[in-house]
């Protein structure tokens, strides 16, 4: 679809990602209605703004197709069971996301995508895949999903010789004509079920990452269910398989050896069997799961050329993100940890495995996960654990199959306060040399408006609590 003059779209959804669709759409001349589901006063003030620019908007009502609509493009948050989208299946008309759209509209010359996706470890992957690219060189960003809109970029002045993209789910399930260079999924784990209905619907999604590679789909060799993604991807004639371990690589592998990160599949000196790129002391945390990350990010940097001097400087340069295993404080020798990203089981389990003996804050919305298996392999590093949120019930009662010697504080409470109290018993239960680490394997939203303020709020109570010690290191 080239021409736009005059094509009736309908976008799916208001807000940060709707918005910006619905403007772009009618600037290249298509007839935009935006449907949404809420009426109340902040759509309401979106919708003048749009309605001004001579878009329609109708609010309270996104489930009646409106009539004559050609194509649909949702914000990725849609639900992919709403009724609108059986209208739609109905009518043969397709859905885009906003990601395809972007990809539709970017230019003939337009950068190649190195794209990530997984249930953990994207953010942290497309960063330090961008900082490899920048140290080779390269003019590139880290956009996606980590909150920097594709459209913005594809529809900008700046030009790229590359991009790092990060991918959600849900951007895949409505992406059906992306085509990366090279594309990586770094581990799957049950996340968003309630979305994706089933972790069949939810795995397929995140395997349409490698549909039509050109150079490299990059697997996770501990983590076979995404080899079996490769193995149904239909991708471009001498594609190739690349598997990346913590262990030592097999050919085609990147991988670990006596603490050298090293590439066995992009070999350039035929003398070589393997060549060295960077030590694990460069990787910031060097956490296994962090150590993952960073040769996944590798892994698509030598896909796409970059020379390996590039990869240890750019993963040296490379600063995580905050609320990430951020580092707080240090209070009466007890070490304080933010991990407020940790939003689903995988997660927490990867920061658990990184500390000895822990007392943990943990709860929230489980989004329709288990948490046996996290409590089983944690277990033994747990001192304490203090629950908080809406579904720690769920935690309280794993701990309770799982691991009954465990202490448990159950924090009834959802206050404002409830983080620093959560922060108080923790500190009652820890002894000098133990970590307090908040990664609560849920979301924030019951509590919080999103991790970001869970983290803050954590991170005041343990500096609250270091001037009640006196110290603060
Ligand atoms: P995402 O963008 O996928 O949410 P982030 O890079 O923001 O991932 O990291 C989110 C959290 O996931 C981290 O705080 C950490 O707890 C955990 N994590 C990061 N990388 C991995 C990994 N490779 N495997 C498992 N957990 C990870």
């Amino acid at each position: 679809m080239t021409n736009w003059q005059g094509k009736r779209v309908t976008v799916a959804g208001l807000g940060v990602s709707g918005i910006p669709a619905a403007k772009v759409l009618h600037g290249l001349g298509a007839l935009v209605t935006v449907v949404n589901d809420g009426d109340d006063e902040r759509s309401r003030t979106q919708a003048a703004e749009l309605e001004a620019q001579g878009i329609t908007v109708r609010l309270g009502d996104g489930a009646t197709l409106p009539e004559g609509t050609e194509l649909i493009v949702t914000t990725p948050g849609w639900k992919p069971d709403k009724p609108l989208f059986a209208a739609a299946a109905e009518a043969g008309v397709e859905v885009w996301g906003d990601v395809e759209l972007a990809w539709r509209l970017r230019g003939p010359d337009a950068a190649p995508w190195l794209a990530v996706t997984g249930t953990n470890g994207k953010t942290t992957t497309v960063r330090m895949l961008a900082s490899i690219l920048e140290a080779a060189g390269l003019r590139t960003a880290a956009v996606g999903n980590i909150g920097v809109s594709l459209l913005d970029t594809v529809l900008g002045d700046e030009t790229y010789d590359v991009l790092a993209v990060e991918l959600s789910s849900y951007q895949l399930h409505w992406s059906p004509s992306l085509r990366a260079h090279s594309a990586a999924v770094l581990n799957l784990a049950p996340d968003h079920l309630d979305w994706h209905g089933s972790m069949e619907a939810y795995a397929a999604d995140k395997g349409r990452i490698y549909e039509g590679n050109r150079v490299a789909c990059v697997y996770n060799v501990a983590d076979k269910a995404t080899e079996d993604l490769v193995r149904e991807a239909d991708v471009e004639e001498g594609c190739r398989a690349i598997g990346f371990t913590l262990g030592t690589p097999g050919p085609s592998e990147l991988g670990v050896v006596d603490g050298i990160l090293v590439d066995r599949a992009f070999v350039e000196d035929r003398q070589k069997q393997a060549q060295e790129l960077a030590e694990i002391s460069d990787v910031n945390p060097p956490a296994p799961h962090n150590i993952a990350n960073a040769l996944a990010a590798a892994a698509l940097a030598r896909a796409f050329g970059v020379a390996p001097a590039a990869v240890r400087d750019g993963l040296r340069a490379f600063r995580p993100d905050a609320h990430r295993i951020e580092h707080v404080a240090d209070v009466a020798g007890v070490t304080y940890i933010d991990d407020s990203k940790a939003t689903n089981p995988h997660a927490a389990e990867a920061s658990l495995a990184a500390y000895e003996s822990i007392v943990w804050i943990a709860g929230g919305l489980a989004k329709g996960a288990s948490f046996d298996e996290l409590v089983t392999k944690s277990a033994k590093r747990l001192r304490g654990a203090v629950l908080i949120g809406k579904e720690r019930h769920l935690i309280r009662e794993a701990l309770a199959r799982h691991a009954p010697e465990v202490p448990v504080v159950d924090l009834d409470r959802a206050d404002t306060g409830a983080m620093s109290a959560a922060v108080q018993e923790a500190a009652r239960l820890a002894a000098p040399g133990d970590t307090v680490l908040m990664a609560p394997a849920c979301a924030s939203m019951d509590m919080f408006v999103n991790y970001n303020k869970r983290g803050e709020a954590f991170a005041d109570a343990v500096h609250a609590l270091a001037a009640q010690h006196g110290s603060n290191n």
